[in-house]
This record gives C-alpha cells, structure tokens and sequence, in this order.
C-alpha cells in the first residue's frame, strides 16, 4: 500500500506529559531494593498506577500485595506505593517486624503533614478527593476514623454540618482537576468564610502542568489520546479535561487499546500521558499513528519541569 493513501493527521504533543518526580522516586526506590536486597522484594499496592511499570518490576523479581499479612518478616523489604498509607500500616510492619522502605510521594506526605497540623489545632478536616483511591485511603487513615470528612462534589459540600465555633480546614489529593477543585473550593469558602487554606495548593505541580498541557493542546485539535491506566486518578482528570475543551478524548493503557472508530473523521489528535505512564508507551501510541496516518508531529509545550526528589534514606546510598 502506498503512503500517500494514508490520511493527514497533526499530531500535537503535550509537555510537559508522563513521568512525575514522584513516580521515577518510587521507581527507582524499587529497583535499588532489588539491587540491596535481592528478590523479593515486596511493594504493597501497584508503585504507581500503570500495568506496564507493574509487570517490568515483577519480571525483575517484585512481589506485588494487597496486604502487609501477605510479607513474611525477614530480610526482604516492603515498599510502600508513591500515593502513601495509613498509619495503621507502618504501625503493623512494626509490630510484625518487617523491613519497611516508604516511596509516598513527598508531595503526599505534605499533605499529611498538613492534615495532622490541623487535628492537633482542634479544627475539623475536609478532604476533598475521590472515595477509595488509595492516596485518599492515606490520606484519612493519618488521623483517627471520623477525624477527616471526604468530599468529591459542591453537593457534598452544601451537606457539610458542624458544630459551633469549631474550626475547619481543608486538604485535597494530589492528583485532581484544577478546575473541578476550584469550584468545590469555592463553595466550602462560601460556607464557612474562616476555612483554613492550604498554604500551597495541595494539588500537585505534576498534575497541574499536564492538565495546563493538555487544554493549550485540546484547543488546537479534534480529539486527544491519554495514555494511562484505568485506575489512574490524574490520567482520568487529563481525559475529563480535553473532553471539557471540546475533544473526542480516549484514555488508553497502550496502543491496542485505541478506538480508532473515534479517529476515523479526525484530521488532529493530542497526545499526553499520565504521571504514571513511562514514555515507551506514547511512543509506541505514536508508531500505532504512523501506520494509519500521514503524521505530521508538533509539541506544545506550556512550562518545562526540574523537580527531582531525594531517594528514601534506606535506598539513598549508590549501589
Ligand atoms: Fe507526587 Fe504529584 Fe507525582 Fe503524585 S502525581 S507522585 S503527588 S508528583
């Protein structure tokens, strides 16, 4: 078949897209385990939320579990996932002696940190974010049960009771739509006009630059391809936001996932990634095009990147 019989397609690339500082951190995290101390190693829940990253640490001698009961205490350590635990969790590793290296993202941490400062100071907490998303089972697990109330929606908030003269304050996941936050923020601040802020915005620098990516890219074409996993909060909010500004928007683990009946009529795609989703798979995304289309390939870039993390101290050391 000859080239020429292929249709044009502009691609546009988003950037910043893919890896976060958080997620090469728990990477590499898991891979030094490997290289200390040999397999297994163990890493309760997926590192970080993608298959592709899951199955290569696996065929290198990870043990993926849902539950710490599923260690055997010994010399082979646990890894905690980049989107953190509850405390009751580092409470039974010590209790059961297991060897445990912690890979919560920094950034989660920080909004530990901030929800703790607000229990010791008396006020009630609102943590807007998603039901069972594992940062959020973190998140309010930090605290004792009842001490954080989790909010997704303006419904939610309009909802929200408290007692006289309480104090309230508000933290949110890392991984949200800027947008959709900005209005539930809103709404509590309309509410209760004394609500703690956080200081710095609780949604991350990694989700806020691809979302800022993928809208200056979505306004320039037809549809947009996401690639990350199913499970993965910010991947889905990238999809929800080229769809917002007009896009046929697909989210997608790799290439064989595409639904190129959506492309048919398409003369311009986006395409990002997730935090989670390592760039081999946009590249493969890209090569998938290139069969089917005549691409022409653009990059939009809205900020570039540098943030990097110190390696959990267990693991810092070169090996
Ligand atoms: Fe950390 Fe943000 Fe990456 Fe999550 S998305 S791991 S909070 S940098």
């Amino acid at each position: 078949e000859p080239a020429t019989s292929k249709p044009p397609l502009r691609v546009v690339l988003c950037a910043p897209r893919g890896f976060c500082a958080g997620v090469v951190r728990a990477i590499e995290t898991v891979e030094r385990a490997l290289r200390i101390y040999g397999t297994p190693v163990y890493v309760r829940h997926e590192i970080v939320h993608n298959k592709f990253v899951v199955d290569s640490l696996k065929a290198k001698g990870v043990v993926f579990i849902n539950e710490l009961a599923e260690a055997p205490p010994g010399p082979h350590p646990v890894v905690f996932s980049a989107h953190g635990v509850a405390r009751s969790v580092p409470e039974e590793a010590g209790r059961r002696n297991l060897r445990t290296i912690d890979a919560t993202c920094p950034l989660v941490t920080k909004v530990h940190r901030e929800a703790l400062a607000h229990f010791k100071r008396g006020r009630r907490i609102v943590l807007i974010g998603h039901a069972g998303h594992p940062e959020v089972v973190g998140t309010m697990g930090q605290l004792p049960q009842g001490a954080v109330t989790l909010v997704s929606s303006i419904e939610e908030v309009e909802r929200l009771q408290r007692e006289d003269g309480q104090p309230i304050a508000y933290v949110t996941q890392t991984t949200l739509s800027v947008d959709d936050t900005r209005e539930i923020v809103a709404a509590l601040r309309a509410r209760f006009p004394d609500i703690h802020v956080p200081p710095n915005e609780d949604i991350c620098y990694a989700t806020t630059n691809r979302q800022e990516a993928v809208k200056a890219a979505a306004r320039l074409v037809e549809a947009a391809i996401v690639v990350g996993a199913a499970n993965s909060s910010n991947s889905q909010r990238l999809r929800e936001v080229a769809e917002r500004e007009g896009c046929v928007a697909q989210l997608v683990a790799d290439e064989r996932a595409v639904d190129w009946a959506a492309l048919a009529n398409v003369r311009s795609v986006a395409v990002t990634a997730g935090a989670s989703a390592p760039e081999t798979l946009v590249e493969r995304i890209v090569e998938a095009l290139k069969e089917r289309y005549e691409v022409t390939l653009e990059t939009i870039t809205t900020t570039s990147e540098s943030m990097a993390f110190p390696l959990p101290r267990d693991v810092r050391d070169p090996v």
